[in-house]
């Protein structure tokens, strides 16, 4: 790598960049920063910056706290929206003092499940379609839930605010290496859509991450504050983070795909769905991480609640897109922006994994809009429903042995405790609904 390190310290000096933001995120999907300047970039790409660990939430008692930033090389950009002084970032991976990787650090997490698929021959291609919502801000420059737009699902923006924005985005990510495939209006006034090319796994969760820190930056240049809460409005479309993954085999080969199979699929395709339906109420806590994701979850705004899959429907939690060949893949459509990437990705891979290790076989595809099945119905084909609030998805992980391994004891054990807390904290408070129901009746 030395030579790696050499074009950076190269690069950066051409380019004049005068910080470096070292980057990694905590468990909670929070992005944290550690600035240098470019005196110290040499130290950094020696692995040589270390931080306080105990400071971060989560993350270890101040006993062990001496934490080294890894960065990785390939992830050196110059942030584009940087005028003079530049900066640029380099993601890290945290290691303890005994070099090590330091098992809270959920990129260290993810790192090692794709080590596994390895071993098995795979690689882990992932595509992520994340949505988001654009709200003005009032005199204080504080959020609202305004959007001054009436648009709709691909809507050709009247130039509204949010049109102008979403195109400034795309611009700053493709400046910094995104190859953009598509952004548009969604469903609801004020959401957007934008989607970039898939790529490996660990790829693809850096590029979530820093997805969301450009959308949210260049939406505050337009005055407007961009939000991946899950569901920040009743009555209309929550945003979720669809994501289509496929394995390829080590010689680049879709491993999804099968000229000869049911519906063109392979056997790895049908085990490693067979493994995600089955772990599907497990990783939920995972996949949707917030009290708020459970109320995206509900029927009628194109959200899933039953674990079913289809090859033509939109309503169950997996759907498989038409496409074959190199682009065969499985749509997973309940995780929402509010996830950790790495740990997302991390416990719907070993999911699949167990499926195909243990052979598991998918149940039969639903074929009919699976909103309108009756209870009776679902029974019968032993439909079940993902946890319909964060307290469910939390027993069904502690429940869960794979993902809880995928996660690994340190993640898996201050992952429940905060959702916990999250939980209780939540149940206590009153809110207007309570109110607006009972206050008066009783
Ligand atoms: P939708 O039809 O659900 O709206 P989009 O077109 O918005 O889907 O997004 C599809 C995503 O799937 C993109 O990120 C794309 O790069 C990704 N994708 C395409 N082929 C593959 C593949 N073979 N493996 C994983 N992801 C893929
Ligand atoms: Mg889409
Ligand atoms: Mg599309
Ligand atoms: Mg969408
Ligand atoms: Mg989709």
């Amino acid at each position: 790598n030395n030579c790696k390190k050499e074009e950076i310290l190269k690069k950066a000096k051409e380019l004049e960049v005068e910080f470096i933001h070292l980057q990694f995120t905590d468990i909670m999907g929070v992005m944290k920063n550690v600035s240098i300047t470019i005196e110290q970039l040499e130290k950094a790409l020696n692995n040589e910056i270390m931080f306080d660990g105990s400071s971060i939430d989560g993350f270890v008692r101040i006993e062990e706290s001496d934490m080294y930033l890894r960065p990785d090389l390939s992830t050196f950009v110059v942030l584009p929206w940087s005028s003079h002084p530049k900066e640029a970032r380099l993601i890290c991976d945290i290691y303890k003092s005994d070099e090590t990787p330091f098992d809270g650090c959920p990129r260290n997490v993810l790192k090692k499940v794709l080590k596994e698929a390895a071993d098995l021959g795979y690689i882990l291609n992932v595509g992520p379609e994340c949505e988001f919502f654009l709200f003005h801000t009032d005199e204080k420059g504080e959020p609202s839930l305004d959007t001054h737009d009436n648009a709709g699902y691909f809507d050709l923006a009247p130039v509204d605010l949010g049109g102008n924005a979403r195109k400034d985005m795309t611009v700053v990510l493709k400046q910094m290496g995104y190859e953009i495939e598509a952004s548009h209006h969604e469903v609801a006034p004020g959401q957007h859509e934008i989607d970039f090319k898939y790529a490996d796994a660990l790829a693809t969760a850096d590029n979530i991450m820093t997805f969301k820190m450009v959308v949210r930056i260049i939406a505050q240049r337009h005055g407007l504050h961009a939000t991946f809460m899950p569901k920040p409005k009743f009555g209309i479309n929550g945003s979720g983070m669809h994501i289509n993954m496929s394995l390829a085999s080590l010689d680049g080969k879709n491993a999804f795909y099968d000229e000869d199979g049911y519906l063109k699929l392979s056997q790895t395709a049908y085990n490693f769905l067979g493994g995600v339906v089955k772990h599907a109420k497990g990783f939920a806590a995972v996949t949707n991480p917030t009290v708020n994701s459970y109320k995206r979850l509900v029927p009628g705004y194109e959200a899933p609640v039953l674990i079913a899959w289809s090859a033509s429907n939109r309503s169950p939690l997996i759907r498989i897109p038409a496409k074959r060949g190199n682009s065969t893949r499985i749509e997973l459509r309940n995780p929402d922006p509010s996830a950790n990437p790495y740990l997302a990705l991390a416990a719907i891979l070993k999911s699949g994994l167990d499926g195909i290790k243990n052979n598991i076989d998918p149940p039969e595809p639903v074929i009919s809009n699976v909103y309108h099945m009756d209870e009776l119905e679902m029974k019968e084909k032993g439909i079940e429903s993902l946890p319909s609030n964060l307290y469910e998805a939390v027993q069904a992980l502690s429940k869960d042995a794979v993902v809880k391994e995928a996660l690994g004891k340190h993640v898996s054990e201050k992952f429940v405790d905060a959702a916990l807390y999250e939980w209780y904290e939540y149940s206590k408070y009153i809110s207007e609904w309570e109110l607006d129901r009972y206050l008066r009746k009783f």
